[in-house]
């Protein structure tokens, strides 16, 4: 995933500045961080293992600086593998966002050619690479062109030269550039530098953008023609980002959701309308993402199918690939994302670009690829997300799908009612300090837990999907959602004397199924912990929540956020950054 930032301008900070902006990276990966910077024509590079934050750097002044922070894929997390790496003869160094699918193939012939490898990464393949086409071409440019378009997978470079010269190619990774005045950042997002820049360049694969002496080219790789281009606005204006009072991103952007359920009330209706047609009259409607958007995906997919009875089907990014011979033109494909860049979401929409399926996207974070590719462009406008984990983005891509399948049905005046009421008990239930301390005092039970498992159906099953994500990211503990309907089959077989069991239902036509699965349970010695409106008689624990009837599904998941929350701090964990995650996965 990586974050890749770098500066070059008039102020002479320029490494501190970079330092900056990878703090603000540093969601894209935390295994360790790394900057270099020239001076006295001498490029200098500090870098270290470990998270960024609370940590100064010793870089002498200068005016050109770039950073990367890293979430390993190849090559244990240690000092030697962080970038930037340097050439041999230290004349430049890279830093690398992707996986260069080929590595093993390009290193082998590198070595037979007697290059020495110092790291485990596929990244020094990239320098090696470039070293040896430089004894043909003899001019870096050429040379990092010639070695990109060896390169295999989605792979994205930034390079700084001794000269003072920064050359960064894209093709699938992220990559924008910002420009004020003669000052020129590069970023994997565009909120990182938003406050800084007038406006705003995102690469396109198979781009290159040069940088020297404060001017800005861009090239074509392959043919390394020199392109035309016109920057664009930089229109965001708020990319604050602020814990407040809280002492996490988490529970802060918990406490957001009922603003994010508003903004998406706030939606442009004309748009929806023009969109919930064009699904009227598709034949499938292919609901995409992964993780955490994997889940919400499926839960639109569910409101499509049960409000809107449209044949929806939703894939994780992973797999949708096996379906590409089967999307259509009458098809449409629906993918929400956080980040818009998501890499194995991204290659299946752009081979469904290629052959003009429709693709509408939800996306949270302005200027993405994802956005670039959609024929029908929605924006989430929740603010920025910083905790890894996805929360208040999730209950968004709900809320937006929920408005989506009531507007097909002509009834989106009744879907914003409905939203308008469950932000407003969102925000009771937040805001109800009892809710907390009860919710707390069953996180502290269930943090000591080998095992939790979590039952549902019908528009409850993702919701316990989410709540297992959920704790299995922020506690590391092992959590199972079973489909309600599926216990008998095999998972029963689990249930014994103290194994907690939580079971997420509202008031509708399967209630009586869930409360049966719960007997079976309970009859095996289970702990029964119910997360609902009513109580039922067998619940050894229950959280209450209000029922707001079609969105009652929407509501659940706020206490499983929280429950995990609870779970995550009371164990000592980094809750805004969970072990071995990161939250923009631009790999596959
Ligand atoms: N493959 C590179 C490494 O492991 C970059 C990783 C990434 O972009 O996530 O160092």
């Amino acid at each position: 995933m990586c974050g890749i930032f770098a500066y070059s301008g008039i102020k002479k900070n320029a490494s501190q500045i970079v330092f900056n902006g990878l703090k603000r990276l540093d969601y894209r990966g935390y295994d360790s961080w790394g900057l270099g910077t020239v001076v006295n024509s001498q490029i200098m590079v500090e870098k270290s293992i470990g998270k960024i934050e609370g940590v100064t750097i010793d870089l002498p002044p200068s005016n050109i600086a770039i950073g990367h922070t890293r979430w390993a894929t190849h090559g244990a997390v240690s000092n030697t593998n962080a970038h930037p790496h340097y050439s041999t003869d230290r004349s430049f160094i890279v830093a690398h966002n992707g996986i260069v699918e080929n590595y093993v193939e390009l290193k082998n012939h590198l070595i037979e050619k007697k290059y020495a490898f110092h790291t485990q990464t596929d990244t020094e393949v990239i320098v090696r690479l470039i070293e040896d086409k430089l004894t043909h071409t003899h001019d870096l440019i050429s040379a990092v062109r010639s070695a990109f378009v060896d390169l295999k997978g989605r792979n994205t470079i930034i390079i700084l030269t001794k000269e003072g010269h920064i050359i960064a190619a894209r093709n699938g990774s992220p990559l924008v550039v910002g420009i004020n005045g003669n000052e020129i950042y590069f970023s994997s997002d565009t909120l990182s530098f938003a406050p800084y820049v007038k406006s705003i360049l995102v690469l396109e694969n198979g781009q290159m953008a040069v940088c020297a002496n404060s001017k800005l080219d861009l090239l074509n790789i392959v043919d390394g023609k020199i392109l035309e281009y016109v920057m664009e606005k930089n229109t965001i204006k708020d990319s604050s980002v602020h814990k407040g009072k809280y002492d996490h991103y988490m529970i802060k952007e918990i406490f957001d959701t009922p603003h994010v359920i508003d903004q998406v009330i706030k939606q442009d209706k004309h748009e929806l309308h023009v969109f919930t047609k064009a699904l009227q009259r598709a034949r499938n409607v292919y609901c995409i993402g992964s993780g955490s958007t994997g889940v919400s995906a499926a839960q639109m997919a569910f409101y499509l199918r049960a409000i809107a009875k449209i044949n929806a089907i939703s894939l994780i990014g992973a797999d949708a690939k096996e379906f590409n011979d089967m999307f259509t033109t009458n098809d449409i494909i629906i993918s929400p994302s956080q980040s818009g860049e998501t890499a194995d979401v991204l290659e299946v929409l752009e081979e469904a670009r290629k052959k003009n399926i429709p693709i509408a996207s939800y996306v949270n974070m302005p200027g993405s690829m994802m956005t670039r590719l959609s024929d029908y462009k929605f924006m989430t406008n929740a603010g920025p997300e910083i905790c890894v984990m996805s929360t208040k983005i999730f209950v968004s891509q709900l809320a937006w799908g929920y408005l989506v399948a009531k507007t097909v049905t002509g009834k989106y005046d009744e879907g914003i009612r409905n939203l308008k009421n469950l932000s407003q008990h969102i925000k009771s239930y937040l805001h109800d300090a009892r809710n907390h301390s009860e919710i707390k005092s069953l996180a502290l039970q269930l943090a000591h837990k080998k095992d939790i498992f979590l039952l549902g159906k019908s528009q409850n099953m993702q919701i316990i999907k989410e709540g297992m994500i959920k704790i299995i990211e922020g506690s590391y503990i092992h959590a199972h959602a079973i489909p309600a309907g599926d216990l008998k089959h095999y998972a029963i077989t689990l249930m014994e004397k103290g194994v907690p069991v939580l079971f997420v239902f509202s008031n509708d036509q399967v209630k009586n199924d869930i409360i049966n699965a719960m007997h079976e349970v309970k009859a095996r010695g289970a702990t029964v912990i119910a997360i609902s409106p009513d109580h039922e008689p067998g619940f050894d624990e229950h959280i209450r929540v209000v029922d707001t009837n079609e969105t009652s599904a929407i509501m659940n998941i706020i206490p499983l956020q929280l429950l995990a929350y609870y779970m995550a701090s009371s164990l000592g964990h980094d809750v805004d950054k969970p072990r071995n995650i990161a939250k923009s996965v631009t790999v596959k």
